[in-house]
């Protein structure tokens, strides 16, 4: 019978205080609210692993006032400028 080593429960917390840290804002208005949004992105099956064409859901963050999605939710998603 082999025994499983034991975890601790409790993870070490992490403080951080968010009183510090900046707020993300929209590039263009200010606004510093933002909702979540999917870029779609269409993988042709000569790129995708299964080599079926399929549809793959990006998140990235657009601003609540204006819509404009803030370059660094971009990277990554290949729609960088
Ligand atoms: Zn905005």
């Amino acid at each position: 019978m082999s025994t499983r080593p034991v975890k601790p429960l409790t993870k070490p917390k992490q403080t951080v205080d968010l009183s510090k840290a900046d707020n993300v804002k929209c590039d263009d208005c200010g606004n510093y609210l933002f909702i979540t949004s999917y870029v779609i992105k269409r993988v042709s099956a000569i790129l995708s692993p299964s080599g079926q064409e399929g549809l793959v859901p990006v998140q990235v963050y657009s601003c609540g006032n204006c819509g404009q999605v803030p370059k660094i939710f971009l990277e990554g998603s290949g729609l960088e400028e």
